[in-house]
């Protein structure tokens, strides 16, 4: 699994704390993608291609102009790691797919993109223009059909709810219009705020109030609803998919599987440990930190339960109090389910709170 952060967006969102410039020197493309063919040489020993994914990802990794997507695919394939990928995700915002077309997303495909997911965020023009988003609606809904007209068969759309301006109205407009594209994938998140985000700085200056937990609630149970009305499986607690098109690349940091993460403020995972590279275009440095056995239990504990496959029962017992368990199953928070214990769907939404519950 190879993850490859590109730190490029041309304007902020709202919400938004990732890393990420706005690529202002001509040669800032470059230097960024020298530092990463370098970063694939020195470590390509580090992984193995198990799950054989990957996913490129922000940023806004549609802003990396194609030459330079190539010379990463270059440096992969020299160093061992090339295509064709069992899956090959491109996180892209509407906007870049619209300004540069059909022949853009057709040079993807060529390169071996097999999976587009697709930040719209909304449906509501007023509040795109709150989030500082660069397309509107009509956009949207134009760069959805670009993708599809250059025959990429795998989609997937994010989506926002709980943000306390969202009315029920508008989210269901949001959700049917979604479902309507008929995409095989859907990522819905509740709106967090975080650390150093322009939100934040309105939330602490009372520009900005937090939507409720009953708001919230009821938005995600509308969504869990509609998705099961149109055939979408909830596999994970924030994702939907039709049966066949789970995220393989996403279903792997679930399970745990080790992954390699390229790039500035790309995370990687070995299975024992993990590491960060800083927050650097061109001069980035990575940091490593062994996971101690607790860190190991609570995260695996964390992830699976985060899924619609759960926890292994014998994990479970073996690393959670038996009253505990037996408190989560009394209350309908865990089920049993072959040989796994999950968090049924109608108790996803306070997932947190049973994991916690749990240790
Ligand atoms: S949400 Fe995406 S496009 Fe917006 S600032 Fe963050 S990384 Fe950039």
């Amino acid at each position: 699994m190879i993850y490859i952060h590109v730190p490029f967006c041309r304007s902020f969102c709202t919400y938004c704390d990732f890393y990420s410039e706005i690529p202002e020197a001509d040669n800032a493309f470059t230097l960024y993608t020298d530092a990463v063919c370098m970063e694939i040489k020195e470590r390509k020993a580090d992984w193995d291609d198990e799950l054989k994914t990957l996913y490129f990802g922000g940023g806004t990794p549609s802003v990396l102009p194609l030459s330079q997507l190539t010379r990463i695919l270059l440096a992969l394939e020299e160093a061992g790691h090339g295509g064709p990928y069992r899956e090959f995700t491109m996180e892209v915002n509407p906007e870049d797919i619209v300004e540069k077309g059909l022949p853009y997303v057709q040079s993807l495909k060529a390169l071996g993109v097999n999976r587009i997911s697709i930040g719209i965020q909304s449906f509501d023009d007023g509040l795109l223009q709150w989030m500082n988003r660069r397309h509107n609606a009509e956009r949207a809904v134009k760069a959805f059909n670009i993708v599809r007209e250059a025959g990429i068969d795998n989609i997937s759309i994010d989506l926002i709810f709980g943000l306390s301006n969202l009315t029920d109205e508008v989210w269901e407009d949001t959700v049917n219009k979604a479902l309507a594209l008929k995409p095989e994938h859907i990522s819905c998140y509740q709106l967090t705020v975080e650390g150093d985000s322009v939100l934040a700085h309105r939330l602490e200056n009372g520009e900005y109030e937090e939507a409720s937990d009953e708001q919230c609630r009821f938005q995600y149970e509308l969504l869990c609803r509609k998705m099961a009305e149109a055939g979408y499986q909830h596999y994970e607690i924030s994702n939907f998919a039709i049966p066949g098109f789970e995220a393989v690349h996403n279903g792997g940091y679930w399970q745990r599987s080790p992954y390699v993460g390229l790039g500035p403020s790309a995370h990687s995972f070995s299975g024992r440990g993990r590491s960060w590279n800083s927050n650097d275009i061109s001069g980035y440095t990575r940091t490593e930190e062994a996971l101690s056995v607790e860190d190991e239990k609570v995260e695996t504990l964390m992830l699976a339960l985060r899924t619609a496959r759960g926890i292994d029962e014998e994990f479970l017992r073996a690393n959670c109090p038996a009253e505990n368990v037996r408190r989560m199953i009394d209350s309908g928070a865990l089920v049993k389910a072959g040989r796994r214990y999950r968090i049924p769907e109608d108790h996803f939404f306070v997932s947190d709170e049973i994991i916690r519950e749990l240790i």
